[in-house]
């Protein structure tokens, strides 16, 4: 199975994503994650990515691409995978379309989370007082949501006219969003 989720800043991939991954038994593999993890590591990938993101801008796509193919070499996504925010430009979709080629194997299925604006921002909002993200300051957000609508919301439709996309509806408790996104999921693939 080989999955991608994405949605706006605050829809809620992380959370859900680990669910997915469950359901199926596959890695969750986060590009924000890694970039976290390596900026708070000190590594010089980290070096390269800690103030972009704290800007709430977008990772370069070179450097975002060579941390998935990487990732993607590891022996535990050989059987599968779902990518939560990648690709997150039509760069990057050409990139992993690249990747997939190479290995002789295609896209499954793309789950776009679909939550109200102001919802979503509440969420990053509520997350910042939790988790201190460095990237959840009102000023951020409101640029990352910016981002998101003019670099990630295109790759929606390359998707969209391969009939990859699976849209649904993110707004609810997590309980509530996690059940009807795995039963979609269930009548879309099958199993
Ligand atoms: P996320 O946790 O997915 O919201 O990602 C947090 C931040 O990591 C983003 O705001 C970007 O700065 C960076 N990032 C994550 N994924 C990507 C990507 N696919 N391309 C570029 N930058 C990314």
């Amino acid at each position: 199975m080989r999955l991608l989720i994405t949605g706006a800043p605050g829809a809620g991939k992380g959370t859900l994503a680990g669910a997915v991954a469950d359901h199926y038994s596959i890695p969750a593999i986060s590009t924000g994650n890694m970039f976290r993890a390596a900026a708070a590591s000190g590594s010089e990938l980290g070096r390269q990515v800690g103030a972009i993101m704290a800007s709430g801008g977008l990772v370069p796509d070179d450097v975002t691409d060579a941390v998935v193919a990487a990732r993607l070499a590891e022996p535990d996504a050989a059987a599968g995978w779902l990518l939560d925010g990648y690709p997150r430009t039509l760069a990057q979709v050409k990139a992993l379309d690249d990747l997939l080629a190479g290995r002789s194997e295609s896209l499954d299925l793309v789950i776009v989370l679909d939550v109200p604006r102001d919802v979503m921002v509440a969420r990053l909002v509520h997350r910042a007082s939790i988790e201190g993200r460095a990237d959840d300051t009102v000023e951020t957000i409101r640029h990352r949501m910016e981002v998101y609508a003019a670099s990630t919301a295109p790759i929606l439709d390359a998707y969209a006219a391969r009939d990859l996309v699976l849209t649904v509806d993110g707004d609810g408790t997590p309980d509530e969003v996690r059940e009807r996104l795995l039963a979609a999921l269930i009548a879309r693939l099958g199993h």
